[in-house]
């Protein structure tokens, strides 16, 4: 078996020899010289092969140009518009344009603030009456946190019954404890803000409601005034007093009462809308604050109820007559540089002392005024009061945040003397 194995790799290895050998033996052969006769070359004036001249006749053929007529056209002339006619449409310069939206100011602007409408007085049959110019009078700053308390006397726990956007000044006209400007109509026991109907009315402060429903409605109740003239009203009794009296505020005249009776409100929650209901001649609200009893005639002035706009105070203040009684329906101006600020006038009948409960106008159990004047911007002042052809002036410098008290009374020492008295000095 050895043996065997020994021819076969032999025989294996003589193949691959051989076809080794033939391939080396084919590739070593001498290369091939192949050559090529040259061209026989043509005689010049030798005539054309036959092919050639077939070729030659087919390309005289196929190169024929087309007949080109001749049109004898004129020179090429490029086209022009048509003469256009004239113009229909008229030429306006930019100054002789009609009607420019864009007129050229003549003048600088100025720093000059324009005027603000206010609500103009419009007399309803009823005695009550409300602004025909309803609109928000703007930016207002907002009110102080509740409560504040600069003076030992403040007692601004109010929050203001509309929000700071909306129109929050008592009517100057129809101010607390006025009959207003003709003596005419029945004296305020509370303040008017005119607003667009459907504007939010919010609760001044913490504590229960215990009314809410039409003034008309004809319930038998004992405990608190209501009237049909209020329309729509709500009354809040507030969680806190004063001196050991209750605190209660009313808002009248709502188009819609969005709290009930017995509901607990925080200050700042809208418990109406502003409405013209019961005897209105225009949309407001009507705020009371009645202290110790919830009676119409129990009401005080709301103006230093509510906490003043930041920057602003109010001013409070009496006006008495030689005999030192408080001076009913007196104008009060307050003015800087001779500007009018606020007017306001002092109230009809005010309480005297020793007086019950009648329509008399109730002061404030802690400053006995018979004026107020609210959101002052803090500055200096002239304040004024005319009681018949006197006219009476103090300076007072109001402070932002507390009530400023000013007191303009007839001092019978400083009756002017006759000019023809003797001089003393
Ligand atoms: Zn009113």
């Amino acid at each position: 078996m050895e043996r065997s194995h020994h021819l076969q790799g032999l025989l294996i290895l003589l193949v691959v020899v051989a076809i080794g050998g033939l391939y080396l033996w084919q590739n070593s052969q001498p290369s091939i010289v192949v050559s090529v006769p040259a061209a026989t070359p043509t005689a010049p004036d030798a005539p054309p092969s036959d092919w050639q001249a077939a070729l030659e006749a087919q390309l005289a053929i196929a190169s024929t140009p087309l007949p080109t007529p001749d049109l004898d056209m004129p020179a090429f002339v490029p086209p022009t518009l048509p003469p256009s006619a004239e113009p229909d449409v008229e030429v306006i310069e930019p100054e002789a344009i009609p009607g420019s939206p864009w007129p050229t100011p003549t003048t600088a602007p100025t720093d000059v603030a324009p005027t603000i409408t206010g609500p103009t007085p419009f007399p309803s049959p009823t005695g009550v009456f409300v602004a025909q110019n309803n609109e928000p009078v703007g930016f207002e700053p907002p009110p102080e946190q509740v409560p504040l308390g600069q003076h030992a006397d403040d007692h601004f726990w109010l929050v203001r019954p509309v929000d700071a956007s909306a129109n929050s000044e008592s009517l100057f006209y129809y101010p607390f404890g006025s009959d207003g400007p003709g003596n005419d109509y029945r004296v305020h026991h509370g303040v008017d803000m005119p607003n667009p109907i459907g504007e939010r009315i919010r609760a001044g402060g913490s504590g229960t409601v215990v009314w809410a429903a039409n003034g008309a409605t004809l319930a038998d109740r004992e405990d608190l005034d209501m009237y049909p003239s209020y329309g729509n009203v709500v009354i809040i009794e507030h969680d806190f007093g004063y001196r050991g009296q209750k605190i209660f505020t009313l808002y009248a005249h709502m188009s819609a009462i969005l709290v009930e009776e017995g509901q607990r409100v925080e200050a700042g929650d809208i418990i109406g809308l502003i409405g013209g209901t019961g005897d209105v001649s225009g949309p407001h609200v009507h705020l009371e604050v009645r202290l110790g009893e919830n009676r119409y005639f129990s009401a005080v002035n709301p103006l230093l109820w509510i906490a003043p706009y930041i920057e602003t105070g109010v001013v409070a203040g009496r006006v008495t007559y030689a005999d030192g009684t408080l001076a009913d329906d007196v104008l009060v101006t307050l003015s800087r540089r001779g500007r009018v600020i606020e007017t306001t006038s002092t109230y009809i009948r005010p309480r005297q002392p020793g007086q019950t409960r009648d329509w008399t106008v109730v002061p404030d159990p802690a400053w006995q005024e018979n004026f107020v004047l609210g959101d002052v911007p803090a500055g200096e002042y002239d304040i004024t009061a005319t009681i018949g052809e006197r006219r009476i002036t103090s300076t007072i410098t109001v402070k932002a945040g507390t009530t400023n008290f000013v007191t303009l009374g007839i001092d019978p020492a400083a009756t002017p003397q006759p000019a023809d008295a003797p001089d003393e000095s």
